[in-house]
């Protein structure tokens, strides 16, 4: 068995506390299904960046490529640096530099009574988006002039190409036709943003054209948005750029319960990739032991099935959705669910021992 070497970075705030349950799940996993993964962690963060001033020492994103399978991560951000540039940092730049197109965020139901939606459950909820993750309006093409006068000018430019366009509504076919799914949706906003949004709908409909009984959607995000709330039944696979994408997936991790248990990839097919949570470092519930582990254990799942191993992960996914339906609750799913508020470490107890043998 080949070894996997999966790079840890747990990062600040929440992070630390769901990144130890994870990975300790994994480890658990690994040794039950014979995986040899191995974790290695790393201390990039707030703290490490308040005392040496590293946000990623140089050559790491080399040694990624080179060396690891996946990394396995937390979350960024702290209020003791203001700024943000620690997270941006690390985060962004790993988006980048590791050139990871696809934001895969699932959006799946795994409780009817997690539905805010009324007559809508579990058969209704479950949806896949696929975020473009390298352009959009996340480049930071642009620039102020006469800043801080009456006449300041303030300009982002969406950044659209071909290659990117292409590359990311082909993953969202490919993912489709993997699943056994049948429908993608492509939510643009192509009657006002001409020329970039132009684009997305040629290059969807030329796409579209490949893949035989798959129907193709192409929409604007706005009748999406609404769709999304009164029949999330018709929606399979979404895709879509940069800065819809991140609307449209926090309104999916609404419709089925919440940043506690949403789960994301940045995957570049074939090379290293990176699973985290859909939240952030939550420092307005860090170090009280509320911190909902089931997102970062869902990602683990990504994870485990993007290395290859289909069965860990479903045996993963099955666990946390027992979890959710008969196990005990950080106090994010008590409000939904009920019962006495768990400790992150409770719940992580629990969701170890769901795991057999
Ligand atoms: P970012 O800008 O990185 O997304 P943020 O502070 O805007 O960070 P989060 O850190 O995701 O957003 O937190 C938003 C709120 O959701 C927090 O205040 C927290 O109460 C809640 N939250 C986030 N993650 C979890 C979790 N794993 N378990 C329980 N509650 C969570």
């Amino acid at each position: 068995m080949t070894n996997q070497r999966i790079a840890v970075i747990p990062g600040d705030g929440i992070g630390p506390e769901v990144a130890r349950v994870g990975v300790r799940i994994l480890e658990k996993l690994a040794s039950k299904h014979g995986l040899g993964l191995s974790f290695e962690w790393f201390d990039f963060g707030a703290d490490r960046f308040l005392r040496d001033g590293t946000i990623l020492p140089a050559g790491f994103m080399e040694t990624l490529r080179r060396d690891y399978a996946a990394i396995y991560f937390g979350a960024v951000g702290d209020p003791r640096v203001p700024s943000n540039e620690h997270a941006k940092g690390i985060l962004l730049a790993m988006r980048f530099e590791l050139d990871l197109y696809i934001n895969l965020r699932p959006c799946l139901l795994f409780d009817d009574r997690l539905s805010p939606l009324k007559g809508k459950g579990r058969r209704e909820l479950q949806f896949t988006v696929l975020r473009e993750n390298t352009e959009g309006l996340y480049t930071g093409t642009g620039g102020t002039f006469k800043k801080g006068t009456p006449d300041e000018v303030a300009q982002e430019v969406e950044v659209n190409t071909r290659k990117g366009v292409e590359r990311i509504i082909e993953a969202a076919f490919t993912f489709a036709r993997t699943a056994g799914l049948r429908k993608v949706c492509m939510a643009d906003k192509a009657n006002v943003l001409l020329h970039g949004h132009g684009l997305w709908r040629r290059v969807f409909a030329e796409v579209s054209r490949r893949y035989d009984g798959i129907a193709a959607k192409a929409m604007y995000v706005d009748a999406l948005a609404m769709d999304l709330i009164r029949a999330p039944e018709q929606y399979q696979v979404i895709v879509t750029n940069n800065l819809f994408g991140d609307i449209v997936t926090d309104l999916g991790a609404a419709l089925t319960g919440g940043l506690g248990i949403a789960a994301s990839g940045n995957i570049h097919p074939g090379r290293v990739s990176l699973f985290e949570p859909v939240h952030g470092s939550a420092p307005d519930i860090a170090g009280q032991g509320k911190a909902n582990p089931l997102a970062m254990a869902l990602s683990g799942a990504m994870m485990l099935e993007h290395l290859g191993h289909g069965a860990a992960a479903r045996e993963l996914n099955a666990a946390v959705e027992a979890q959710v339906r008969e196990g005990a609750h950080t106090p994010d799913l008590v409000t939904q669910l009920g019962g006495p508020a768990a400790t992150t470490e409770q719940v992580g107890q629990e969701l170890l021992a769901r795991l057999q043998g």
